[in-house]
């Protein structure tokens, strides 16, 4: 292989979409793209809820997701390239007193909501409003007061957007070689001296070359799109990824009436029950119409340790004595379904603000920390990557919105809290 001018690893939804939009910025510019999986998409882009919103309190955040869903939108309206995508909604099923409905309500202002007070909500017959059984108690589980639908938002297939972009790549001439593991960044001085023990700390740095299973691999650049591996492949080097690993685990709940409930939608004409939050600890039903399924999960905070192993396992003992629990109590539909799928995965969590990380350091570009929302911002994080390519002070996104670059990064930082994390 020869050396390219930029040499992407991961072949996620950060990987395709930031490579896309770099080739897009500069055509003559050689790019390969290496995974050590068999095929893209392989990583948590497989592992994913694949729901879309552009809800979220940072400005930054609202930028990044309402630009990827325009994107997407028209890729599969425009285009007629079937991304999956449903605008199904996001229904957050609140209690009286959550803070959350004064955050949610201030975001009318960009984009669309409806609000339903207690009486509208119950006449969604799928659901149990009040939670006055003895269990729901013990559980301390809050009433649905008020039901509050994002209608900007819904769900997609994360396959059929990598695939998107993998053919669009293909296209352009972007070279990828998969089964490809980098097991080694090797860090040399800009001006070797050739001397045993370089570099010294008085000699600038550079990584000249990749060590991987397939043999050496050089490039003037590397673009690290690697996800929760980002930390395992930069720490030997001293570089921080600014990242934690949390499991997120996913339980697909199939029969009884959960066909018929999802299958059907009070607040959309999509004909699919919206992608809900329920109003305690943040347990979330995601609708899965092809399987007629829902798919149950949630992002459990403290209580959930960062530990990370290469094969994430979903608890069944999670499912039963907690998501279950506070699933059937407002969703009785739950009760007659059965487990038919699970599995695993990571969200790479930027700890402190909850919002990706894209940033320099030597010669590598670094894009990660996507704490759990990589697929609804996947095209505007592959945007400013290509903008920290380029090294431009500003990346104006598809919905005509611009961002500061470096303001996703760390030197420049400068982004509030997010505090819609699901
Ligand atoms: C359970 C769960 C639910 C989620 N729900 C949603 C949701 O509803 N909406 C949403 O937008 N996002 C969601 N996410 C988050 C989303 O899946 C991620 O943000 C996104 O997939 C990250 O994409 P990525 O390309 O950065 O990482 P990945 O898809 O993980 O890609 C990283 C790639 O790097 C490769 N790699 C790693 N190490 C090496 C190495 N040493 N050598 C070569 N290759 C390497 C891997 O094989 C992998 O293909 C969810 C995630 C999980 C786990």
């Amino acid at each position: 292989m020869t050396a390219p001018d930029l040499l992407v690893v991961g072949a996620g939804i950060t990987g395709l979409s930031s490579a896309f939009h770099i080739k897009e910025e500069n055509p003559d510019l050689e790019i390969t793209i290496i995974d050590r999986a068999p095929t893209f998409a392989q990583g948590n882009t497989a592992k994913s809820a694949a729901g879309f919103r552009d809800l979220f309190t940072s400005d930054i955040n609202f930028r990044l997701s309402n630009s990827t869903i325009a994107y997407y939108r028209d890729i599969q309206q425009k285009n007629g390239y079937d991304l999956g995508m449903k605008f199904a909604g996001y229904l957050f099923l609140l209690g009286e007193n959550d803070k959350r409905a004064e955050t949610l309500r201030k975001l009318s202002s960009k984009t669309a909501l409806k609000f339903y007070d207690k009486s509208d909500m119950s006449e969604d017959e799928f659901l149990v409003l009040d939670q006055n059984d003895e269990q729901s108690r013990i559980m301390g589980l809050k009433n649905i007061d008020v039901g509050i639908l994002g209608e900007n938002c819904g769900i997609i297939d994360p396959d059929l957007v990598c695939n998107f972009y993998y053919n669009r790549l293909i296209e352009m001439g972007v070279e990828f070689k998969f089964n490809t593991n980098v097991e080694k960044l090797n860090m040399t001085p800009v001006n070797p001296l050739n001397y045993p023990g370089e570099p010294f700390l008085w000699q600038d740095k550079t990584v000249s070359s990749l060590t991987t299973n397939s043999g050496e691999i050089t490039a003037a650049e590397f673009l690290f799109a690697t996800d929760v591996w980002t930390t395992g492949l930069l720490d030997p080097l001293g570089i921080d990824s600014h990242i934690r690993p949390k499991k997120r685990q996913i339980f697909q709940v199939t029969g009884g009436q959960i066909q018929d409930m999802v299958s059907q939608s009070p607040y959309t004409d999509s004909k699919i029950y919206p992608f809900t939050i329920l109003p305690s600890r943040g347990v979330y039903l995601r609708p899965a119409p092809k399987e007629k399924s829902f798919w149950v999960g949630v992002a459990d905070d403290i209580g959930r340790d960062f530990s990370f192993s290469e094969n994430p396992e979903p608890e069944d003992d999670f499912y039963n004595l907690s998501l279950y629990q506070i699933a059937q109590s407002y969703v009785p539909s739950v009760r007659s379904g059965k487990v038919t799928s699970k599995w695993a995965g990571y969200y790479s969590y930027n700890t402190i603000d909850k919002t990706p990380y894209i940033f320099r350091s030597l010669n590598l570009i670094i894009s990660t920390g996507t704490s759990g929302s990589g697929i609804l911002k996947g095209d505007a994080i592959g945007r400013v990557t290509a903008s920290v390519y380029d090294r431009s002070e500003k990346t104006k996104l598809y919905n005509g919105l611009e961002v500061e670059t470096e303001k996703l990064g760390v030197e420049g930082r400068n982004i509030d809290k997010e505090s819609i994390i699901l």
